[in-house]
């Protein structure tokens, strides 16, 4: 993972990363991510579940990322989410951006400490037992992905109670024509 990670955050800073981007079904990655992270949320015994829109939605991006970004947020969000605690990820289209919230009911993060969050490397060390497993590379990635696609990043989070890490992505012209 470490050396995955840092292979693609190099990349990506080199002005080297290319997105290869194709017409995504966003209900269709967002289960995918979800049947790739339920196994690890059954055994930290943390519900896991989707809210996806009645009508289902495209977004024009790049599989690849758009999967690595899902799969970063919520494998931290189960990661540092307490037994019986729980995972939500609502996937909407709003305002030509596809919006990928991810909340959990979780340690959290200090107010004063958020902002150092999406830069390479940074692990906080309030997340007691969490710390030195990941690679401090996750939320980095995540906003470089995102940004790249041209969309956001945000981060809210009330220390104890839980976190909700916001991703958007525009639609892309492709939606436009075919809608
Ligand atoms: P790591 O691989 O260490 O998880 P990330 O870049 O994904 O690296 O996350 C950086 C740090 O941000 C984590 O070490 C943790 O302290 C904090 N963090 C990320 N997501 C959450 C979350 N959902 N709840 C609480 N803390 C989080």
């Amino acid at each position: 993972d470490l050396i995955n990670d840092i292979r693609d955050m190099s990349k990506i800073e080199a002005g080297k990363h290319e997105l290869d981007k194709e017409l995504l079904s966003v209900d269709e990655i967002v289960r995918e991510c979800l049947d790739l992270m339920s196994e690890q949320a059954l055994q930290s015994n943390v519900t896991l579940k989707a809210e996806l829109p009645s009508a289902p939605f495209s977004v024009y991006a790049d599989r690849r990322a758009i999967k690595q970004i899902l799969l970063n947020i919520v494998s931290n969000a189960v990661k540092f989410t307490p037994v019986n605690g729980s995972v939500v990820v609502r996937a909407r289209a709003k305002e030509r951006q596809c919006v990928l919230a991810v909340s959990d009911t979780g340690v959290g993060i200090p107010a004063d400490q958020i902002y150092r969050l999406g830069n390479p490397f940074v692990q906080l060390r309030n997340n007691a037992g969490a710390t030195g497993k990941g690679t401090g590379l996750g939320l980095a990635l995540v906003r470089a992905l995102s940004e790249m696609h041209g969309g956001t990043f945000k981060i809210e989070s009330v220390e104890g109670h839980g976190t909700t890490v916001t991703v958007t992505i525009p639609l892309g012209s492709k939606v436009a024509m075919a809608a």
